[in-house]
């Protein structure tokens, strides 16, 4: 049934798990069976205890690992527990040089706990080639990398990295949330280790945290599966039947919310209240030409920068339309304040020399009609420019029928 050479949109719906060979249903079986028995003392079944393999959880590692391209996918609990286990291949005395607006969670097991345990790091703006190989210590073992970044989209040379990685004994670890295999596939790119938080555009409808990890080597999948199942923060079978009902669709979700992300950062660029949008969809984004060379599309996630947090409580009074919340990545818009939500576990000293600026606002343009959008953000950011205040903008809002 698997055929690589068909399309990715169609390998989304048509794939090993497509059918169940046991009884036709065209949805995966979800087993929540823990244990399985075994036929004979001396020979086990292919499944013995769910933390180590359940079909329905693998139907889904399954998929994600023909998706990026690898030999072997893992399902975590959360897209932390994918990093923070993936982490674990590293012992006391490592070295991990890792981007430096990567997300907060990640900056926060790094700082916080894995260097309690001896495993040493350094942020670098991994879109800047030099500074990693400046950064680069003889105990180094892993280059970890968020492209485009989280909350600035700044892209780094995911061929480059992975070729100096090489060149030096290390690996290459790649969270590839934002961008997912429909538009990017890090392991062809030459990285390790594929990480996504499948809570956001994978599972896709903000109704369930999960993490996804796809390794390309043979050897390397076989440490992750002991530690995976050594560590134990697998993906519930319910969790997993969603992530995969999520995948089937994935395709339409992201080309239609990448098409209205890029109208959006084309208005965010003119209007008069927007001091900078981050976009690597936009010509005038720094690292336009680089994403293109590595990703087929910009995706559907951008910054944009307002004077100062006064008008960021403007307009998120004013707006109707997206949810004011931490996350990306689902049908509906989401708008969030890094400062306050992802990248609250950084110290704000941290955050400011990273560009995590108290004006800065992400959008996770979700499949809302893009003229109703555009009219939203229109009212509020508007009003902001003519400098209205919110007991003004009452009757704006309440007159916008009219418009
Ligand atoms: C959300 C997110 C994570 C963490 O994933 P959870 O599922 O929330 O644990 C990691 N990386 C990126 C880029 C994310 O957006």
């Amino acid at each position: 049934m698997a055929n690589c050479k068909l399309q990715l949109e169609t390998r989304l719906i048509h794939n090993n798990h497509s059918v169940d060979p046991g009884t036709g249903a065209v949805s995966v079986p979800i087993h929540h069976a823990s244990t399985f028995h075994q036929a004979d003392v001396d020979a086990f079944g292919k499944y013995d205890y769910a933390r180590s393999g359940n079909p329905t959880r693998e139907a889904l590692e399954d998929t994600i690992a023909q998706l990026e391209g690898g030999t072997r996918g893992f399902a975590f609990s959360s897209g932390m527990a994918a990093i923070s286990t993936v982490f674990l291949l590293l012992s006391k005395g490592d070295h991990v040089i890792v981007s430096e607006d990567v997300y907060g969670g990640t900056f926060r097991v790094l700082t916080e706990v894995l260097s309690r345990f001896g495993i040493e790091h350094s942020f670098v703006d991994t879109s800047d080639l030099k500074q990693i190989e400046g950064s680069l210590q003889p105990n180094t073992k892993v280059i970890y990398v968020e492209t485009p970044s989280n909350p600035l989209l700044k892209v780094s040379n995911l061929r480059a990295i992975c070729e100096l990685a090489k060149k030096n004994n290390c690996l290459t670890f790649v969270d590839n949330t934002f961008l997912t295999p429909i538009l990017q596939r890090p392991l062809e790119l030459g990285a390790d280790i594929v990480i996504h938080s499948a809570t956001k555009f994978i599972a896709g409808h903000s109704d369930v945290v999960a993490g996804l990890a796809v390794v390309r080597d043979e050897q390397l999948a076989e440490k992750l599966a002991f530690l995976q199942n050594t560590f134990g923060a697998v993906l519930g079978v319910q969790d997993s039947w969603l992530v995969l009902r999520g995948l089937k669709t994935l395709h339409v979700r992201l080309k239609q919310s990448q098409q209205s992300a890029g109208v959006l950062a084309y208005f965010f660029d003119r209007h008069p209240a927007v001091k900078q949008v981050y976009y690597p969809g936009l010509e005038n984004h720094q690292g336009h030409a680089a994403h293109f060379q590595q990703a087929s599309g910009a995706g559907a996630v951008l910054s944009f920068r307002l004077a100062g947090e006064a008008q960021v409580k403007q307009l998120v009074e004013r707006l109707t339309i997206p949810v004011f919340a931490v996350s990306l990545g689902a049908v509906e818009s989401i708008l969030s304040y890094p400062a306050k939500m992802s990248h609250a576990a950084m110290p704000e000293a941290e955050r400011e020399k990273r560009g995590i600026h108290g004006g800065l606002l992400r959008l996770s343009v979700g499949l809302e009609n893009i003229d109703d959008l555009l009219a939203d953000f229109t009212t509020a950011l508007d009003a902001i420019a003519e400098g209205r205040t919110s007991a003004e903008n009452t009757d704006y809002r309440w007159n916008r029928g009219a418009v």
